[in-house]
């Protein structure tokens, strides 16, 4: 990245709060070039504000403060989306997680947000829903008992398939969820536990 900098943007490097770093002044006719670059790199992938553009804080890989990790999550649900056209086909859905309540990703706004708290020792995940920074901001309802790593996934990927479900022409996730609320998603998401009793 330093290199590309040099090169291209007058040695300046600019890190979004999104966690997305911007490479600004590049010539237009090095754009191509430029992300050949990047691609060959594996740091070309076009997600910017889908559901694989996360923003996860350090979690318990790195901060002391933290109840549960934040990155491996982030990798898994990367991981389970990782198909652009899927997620290209979800839209704009910003997803953000936080290791602990101090609140360094933002969970509490994030369509979808993750906090990791502590369940007698064991790393647990709330799982919120309809948080929205900017103009229209709102703040993410939780949606109940919380998950482990893996089913915290799951959960994710059940709300993505409520959403893709009811979504009406020009619906973000956020707008869906607003629009019928949360019962159909915490029905969708709790149904196993739910028919296991
Ligand atoms: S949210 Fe908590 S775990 Fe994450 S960086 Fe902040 S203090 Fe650390």
């Amino acid at each position: 990245m330093a290199d590309l900098a040099r090169d291209h943007s007058f040695d300046e490097l600019r890190v979004t709060h999104a966690q997305n770093i911007v490479l600004p002044h590049v010539k237009k006719a090095d754009l191509y070039r430029l992300w050949q670059t990047l691609d060959e790199a594996g740091l070309a992938a076009a997600n910017l504000d889908l559901i694989g553009d996360i923003i996860a804080c350090p979690g318990l890989d790195y901060c002391a403060l933290a109840n549960a990790r934040s990155i491996p999550l982030a990798q898994k649900i990367s991981n389970r989306f990782a198909d652009l056209g899927r997620q290209r086909d979800l839209g704009e859905l910003k997803l953000k997680i936080s290791g602990c309540i101090n609140a360094c990703g933002h969970h509490h706004a994030g369509h979808i947000g993750i906090l990791g708290v502590d369940r007698k020792g064991v790393e647990n995940y709330q799982l919120s829903l309809g948080g929205c920074e900017g103009a229209d901001t709102s703040l993410g309802q939780i949606t109940g008992p919380g998950f482990s790593e893996d089913g915290v996934v799951d959960a994710v990927e059940k709300a993505t398939d409520v959403y893709l479900a009811q979504r009406i022409e020009g619906e973000r996730f956020v707008d869906t969820y607003r629009r019928i609320g949360m019962a159909p998603f915490k029905e969708a998401i709790y149904a196993k536990e739910a028919a296991h009793g």
